[in-house]
């Protein structure tokens, strides 16, 4: 016994069904890591009932945990098989930390807001996820000390895409960030590192996320 709730587990495997492999997800790796991640250690206890509903929760501070399929969907963006190192914008509650850190080798996580970097740590601790390496701070700098990264999951909107970041990635890594010149309406992108000058960029489609703030985010 892994000590999670039997009712969880089972809207958990529903949630997968329904929500995450019924609209095409179809990356094995993925689907087992959203099939074991327990979501409901990730959201406020008063909406523990709602854990795996299929829409974004709030976790304070004006923030929201993201829908388990856009989760699911920038996780399978990355093309992760396992020995990955990851970096992970925006930790927010730590739940896309910890579906990411169940398929990735190595995953790093950096949260702005200081009242949410600690509520992620004490979720990641408490899921059994305390391998994930966190900083508090702007995110839009990356993790300079620890790049290249294989793949950069980006879960807040940019008004561009942050050089800085693409100069993080090795070659052959994925960068999966929210993009529009407006607050709270961005298109999905992922850029692709060719070579060392060369990035391939790969449109999937509307999305909304809260905007990313910071020295090459929103101000
Ligand atoms: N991945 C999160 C979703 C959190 S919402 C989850 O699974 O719960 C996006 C988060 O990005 C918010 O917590 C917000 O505070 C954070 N954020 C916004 N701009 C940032 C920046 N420049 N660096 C790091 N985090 C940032």
């Amino acid at each position: 016994m892994n000590g999670q709730v039997p009712e969880f587990s089972a809207l958990r495997q529903q949630m997968v069904r329904q929500q995450i492999a019924g609209r095409g997800i179809v990356d094995q790796r993925v689907l087992e890591a959203m099939g074991r991640v327990p979501r409901e250690s990730f959201v406020p206890e008063h909406l523990v009932s709602e854990a795996y509903e299929d829409y974004p929760l709030p976790i304070g501070c004006g923030q929201t945990i993201s829908q388990p399929y856009v989760v699911a969907l920038m996780a399978q963006l990355l093309a992760l098989k396992g020995r990955e190192r990851v970096l992970d914008i925006g930790t927010g509650s730590g739940y896309a930390a910890a579906v990411l850190a169940s398929i990735a080798l190595e995953v790093f996580s950096i949260e702005r807001v200081p009242e949410l970097a600690e509520l992620a740590l004490g979720n990641l601790q408490r899921a059994g996820f305390s391998q994930v390496r966190m900083r508090c701070g702007d995110g839009t700098l990356g993790w300079p000390e620890a790049a290249p990264f294989d793949g950069i999951c980006v879960a807040a909107g940019a008004p561009a895409v942050p050089e800085s970041l693409k100069q993080q990635l090795s070659v052959g890594g994925r960068l999966v960030i929210p993009v529009g010149s407006e607050q709270g309406a961005q298109r999905l992108v992922c850029i692709t590192r060719q070579s060392d000058a060369d990035f391939e960029r790969q449109d999937f489609g509307d999305v909304r996320f809260v905007p990313l703030v910071g020295e090459h985010g929103w101000s």
